[in-house]
């Protein structure tokens, strides 16, 4: 089985990347399972761009094959808005920073109709491998943002962010469902492909 290392601390993005490369054959390996204790600076301008920052730091520590997600929100109302910087929209950095996040992203939008209320999840997967060699991948789900948080699954916006054809919430899918039809499962089924698994 291939291993690759996760350049991640979030461990519910861990989980959702375990679960969905677990079908492909490849088992990902924690940060703190490689006995990485590390925070690496995002500081490009596209969730590609930040893919690429992280896989590569750490296929240069490790030696490993490597493999990254970067991932946000871009709401229509908001001009593609928090985007990059979804995970420190409302500026929080502890235990209730995805509580502050929706609590500013629902105030941003009061005004703002139902029809205008699009948004989608975009992830960027980047995988860096022994000998160098980069794949990178893209996916996206569509939906609305609600006016009022709905479910306790998943994370992030997830409470906030009404499916397209789902008439539910991210929160309110199993992770099972939400492992099917995500930006992330979108990205990591291009890169799959793109591996030739
Ligand atoms: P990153 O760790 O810099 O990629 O930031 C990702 C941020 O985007 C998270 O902190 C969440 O706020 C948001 N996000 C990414 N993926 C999801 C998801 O699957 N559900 C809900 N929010 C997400």
């Amino acid at each position: 089985m291939m291993k690759m290392i996760a350049a991640t601390n979030n461990g519910h993005k861990l989980k959702e990347i375990r679960a969905i490369l677990k079908y492909k054959g490849i088992e990902v390996i924690s940060l703190a399972e490689a006995g990485l204790d590390i925070e690496i600076e995002e500081n490009g301008d596209s969730f590609k761009e930040n893919a690429l920052i992280k896989a590569r730091e750490v296929f240069r520590i490790t030696g490993e094959a490597a493999i990254a997600d970067d991932s946000g929100l871009e709401v229509d109302a908001l001009k593609g808005q928090p985007g990059v910087k979804s995970a420190r929209y409302s500026g929080h950095r502890g235990m209730d920073k995805d509580k502050k996040n929706n609590e500013k992203l629902k105030e941003a939008l009061k005004n703002v109709p139902t029809d205008m209320r699009g948004a989608r999840f975009c992830s960027a997967i980047a995988a860096v491998f022994p000998g160098g060699k980069e794949i990178t991948a893209e996916g996206f789900v569509y939906g609305k943002i609600g006016y009022e948080e709905k479910g306790e699954q998943g994370f992030g916006y997830d409470p906030l962010f009404i499916v397209d054809g789902y008439g539910r919430t991210m929160a309110e899918l199993g992770s099972e469902e939400k492992n099917n039809i995500s930006h992330r499962a979108n990205a990591l089924k291009e890169f799959a492909e793109k591996l030739n698994l």
